[in-house]
């Protein structure tokens, strides 16, 4: 646990947290004095390690499932936080996944099921955590504002990405979903904001990074010149849930290395 939790006493909940940044937020979380619910979809032997790791390190933590693309699941898993944690203070929307084809042979379960998790899921997600910061008003003594709601975007908000026109099309809603429902709950003291991932290590792009051939190849749109680690993203979700970041809301922060910065333009133009 560090010295001095930013997160002291507050009750996270992490989408998809049994792997790769979900997991390494939800351990950050944690560390910062958090109580952390480790949602899962699948591998709830692998959510219980999370919830040890977190545990073992001072923390507090349970593992819940639901699939949250499921409105029942979604409503069900934030009334057993509620049990356990008694309220909800930071969400933070991770869950995702990539069906990647050809556009002409992209299927619509494909399209679907992506919009489903990625898009659709935060929604859910996030509507359930609002009314729930409105049901409870303000806690002065455990934040400044009445809730905090981080989505899990991606560079892809931004950037075009063929053969993985429902992942880009999911990330690009998801950039207007947070800004709207930044807009209309400012007033209401709810933060909301986006994390942009460019190209983290984990399985979800496993085949961008696991050959030193794919990774030279990734390195070339990638300024900085390293992969990045799903603790870089740890890091960033504590931050941004925490107080110190109180005045930011509607904003979109690119984890990137630089990836957003068009570095095929670095030797020309
Ligand atoms: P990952 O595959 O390691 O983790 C994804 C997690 O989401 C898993 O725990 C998975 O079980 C969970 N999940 C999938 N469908 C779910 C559902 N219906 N309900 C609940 N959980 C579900 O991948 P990751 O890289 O850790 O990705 C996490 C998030 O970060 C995703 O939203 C992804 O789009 C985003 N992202 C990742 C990268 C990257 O380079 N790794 C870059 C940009 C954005």
């Amino acid at each position: 646990m560090n010295q001095n939790p930013k997160l002291k006493g507050q009750a996270a909940l992490v989408t998809g947290a049994n792997s790769g940044i979900g997991e390494a937020v939800a351990i950050a979380m944690g560390n910062d004095g958090a109580n952390v619910v480790v949602n899962y979809v699948s591998k709830p032997e692998v959510a219980q390690q999370v919830v040890d790791k977190i545990k073992a390190a001072g923390g507090n933590a349970i593992a819940l499932h639901a699939d949250v693309s499921k409105e029942d699941q979604v409503q069900a898993m934030f009334q057993a936080m509620y049990k356990e944690f008694g309220t909800i203070d930071i969400l933070v929307n991770n869950a995702g996944l990539q069906q990647d084809a050809p556009f002409e042979n992209m299927t619509l379960a494909q399209w679907q099921l992506v919009i489903d998790v990625n898009l659709t899921g935060q929604f859910l997600c996030a509507r359930e955590a609002t009314r729930e910061f409105l049901r409870r008003g303000m806690v002065p003594e455990r934040s400044a504002a009445l809730g905090k709601i981080i989505c899990m975007s991606s560079v892809h908000q931004v950037i075009p990405w063929a053969g993985h026109v429902n992942y880009a099309t999911s990330k690009g809603g998801i950039n207007l979903l947070m800004q709207s429902m930044a807009q209309e709950l400012a007033p209401k003291k709810i933060r909301i904001n986006s994390i942009a991932p460019g190209a983290i290590q984990t399985p979800i792009n496993r085949s961008a990074w696991e050959t030193p051939e794919a990774l030279k190849s990734l390195l070339t749109l990638i300024p900085y010149n390293r992969i990045g680690q799903p603790e870089d993203i740890g890091k960033v979700a504590v931050w941004l849930a925490s107080d110190e970041s109180d005045y930011i809301t509607g904003a979109t922060i690119f984890v990137d290395g630089g990836m957003t910065l068009y570095p095929g333009f670095s030797t020309n133009g």
